[in-house]
């Protein structure tokens, strides 16, 4: 029987790691999504048949409520919204893995100090992790619901205190090694693990929170792995890890795409409260930028003979993808040939682009990554950006003082013509003046995206 669960476990974990592989390309990120939930279905199946389980009634109104949950609110959010449910997702996953491991130590709590010291550490661990995890993606869904307002909240000796709860808990861990008989320690380590999670996501600033999001899911895994040693489930030990690991490397290429680094995010407290940011230039600005009329706009787009669409965050605040899908394919039935330009981190979280677009039945084909269609702008007649700032601001190559130097943008500002359509000229997420919008070449229609793209779609109807 062991041998079968075994084999069944590895097929899930081969299940598990394929998937990932195909979530790397939007072209094959549902096929993905569907073996890893085969491959999660599988392991919770021979999971319940394989444990000596007494009574199946709590564990069957786990799977009716959970499910019942999970489907509503699956249904329910805006895809604006999904950084805020997936630290949801992590803040459960890390509380599970945390009472798991303290019930199963409560159960197996011996009476004198005999227990094995790999067992007492990984219980520690997955109590540790699984709290700060807990907490810490409760606030970070706070903050991103804008149930918590307002600039990160910063206070003298932050970092000592969270070092100084870091050391007790340490502290009460070599007590419980100690002592393992006294359920007083890990309680303790609990509360502090909780109050750690709070102290360390509150100073990070609202936009943040998707990096952060990243990395939480990072230590929801590693709580689950500790779990996963603690009741000697190898399939929780590997379906840990590979989210452990993957949530690290997608918090490192975030990080990478914005030329930040970890603790820039975790300590520098950029892009405040998640989008409210001053007008470029302010009351001193004397530059004029371009304003063009949406009927104007639509003739120079009629005229093109190539567009890349560049969306931003402005497009999954307005929800104008199904509608610029539209223009996207009233242009090409003219013959224009149309491209969209996906920077890795336009919007709010990985893939943002990919999924909107997906959402609209935008052809696969159509996307291109930053790498890949950089250097046709030069010989595009239009680059049209729809709600983007950040991911186009020539500031990240020639400013040396500005908080997106260095990071790498698309070439927007090479292309014949550039138009963009936002609501006014606001700085994006970095809060930076973007001198784009005052170039000779840049045509600015001012509104909100999904408007002028209904209203530009409706003129080139017409048209
Ligand atoms: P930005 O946030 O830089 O700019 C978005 C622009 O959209 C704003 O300037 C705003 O201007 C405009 N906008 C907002 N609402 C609307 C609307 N309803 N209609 C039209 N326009 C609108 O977006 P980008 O996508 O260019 O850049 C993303 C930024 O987020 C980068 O700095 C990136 O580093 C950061 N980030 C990305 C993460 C990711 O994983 N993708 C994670 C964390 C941060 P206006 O108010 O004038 O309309």
């Amino acid at each position: 029987m062991q041998t079968l669960v075994n084999i069944a476990y590895l097929l899930a974990a081969v299940l598990f790691i394929l998937g990932l592989k195909k979530l790397s390309s939007p072209k094959t990120a549902r096929a993905g999504n569907l073996l890893a939930m085969i491959g999660m279905f599988l392991a919770v199946v021979v999971t319940l048949l394989d444990r000596q389980i007494v009574d199946f009634t709590y564990i069957l109104i786990g799977v009716v409520v959970g499910s019942a949950i999970g489907t509503v609110s699956a249904m329910k959010v805006q895809m604006t919204a999904m950084p805020q449910m997936v630290a949801l997702f992590n803040g459960f996953g890390g509380a599970a893995s945390a009472l798991v491991a303290f019930s199963e130590y409560e159960f197996s709590r011996p009476t004198s100090n005999q227990m094995e010291f790999s067992v007492i550490l990984n219980i520690i661990l997955s109590v540790l992790i699984g709290m700060v995890t807990f907490t810490g993606s409760f606030i970070a869904f706070a903050k991103l619901q804008r149930i918590m307002r307002g600039p990160p909240m910063v206070f003298a000796m932050q970092k000592p205190a969270n070092a100084l709860i870091f050391l007790a808990v340490i502290g009460l861990g070599t007590a419980m090694a100690w002592d393992p008989a006294n359920n007083d320690f890990l309680l303790a380590i609990l509360l502090l693990a909780g109050v750690l999670g709070v102290l360390a996501v509150i100073p990070i600033g609202g936009a943040d929170m998707p990096v952060v999001i990243s990395l939480l899911n990072s230590y929801s895994g590693l709580a689950a792995s500790a779990t996963g040693f603690v009741l000697h489930n190898n399939m929780l030990i590997i379906s840990g890890a590979l989210v452990g690991a993957s949530g690290i490397i997608l918090s490192r290429i975030m990080c990478k795409a914005m030329n930040r680094s970890l603790a820039n995010v975790l300590f520098a407290a950029v892009g405040t409260d998640g989008g409210e940011t001053a007008a470029t230039g302010g009351a001193a600005e004397t530059r004029r930028a371009t304003e063009y009329t949406v009927e104007d706009a639509a003739m120079v787009l009629e005229n093109a003979q190539s567009v890349i669409i560049v969306p931003g965050y402005g497009l999954a605040v307005a929800q104008a993808q199904h509608v610029l899908h539209e223009m996207e394919a009233l242009l090409m039935k003219r013959g224009v040939n149309v491209r969209y330009a996906i920077h890795p981190v336009a919007g709010r979280m990985p893939g943002h682009m990919n999924v909107l677009l997906a959402e609209a039945n935008v052809s696969y084909d159509l996307l291109f990554e930053m790498d890949a269609i950089n250097d046709d702008f030069q010989n595009t007649d239009v680059a049209l950006v729809i709600g983007a700032n950040d991911v186009i601001n020539p500031a990240a190559r020639l400013k040396k003082e500005s908080p997106l130097y260095g990071m790498p943008i698309l070439n927007v500002d090479k292309a014949k013509s550039v138009m963009i359509v936002k609501r006014s000229l606001a700085a994006g997420f970095a809060g930076e003046d973007n001198d784009l919008f005052f170039d000779p070449k840049t045509m600015m229609v001012f509104g909100d995206a999904k408007k002028i793209v209904m209203e530009l779609a409706h003129a080139l109807k017409a048209a």
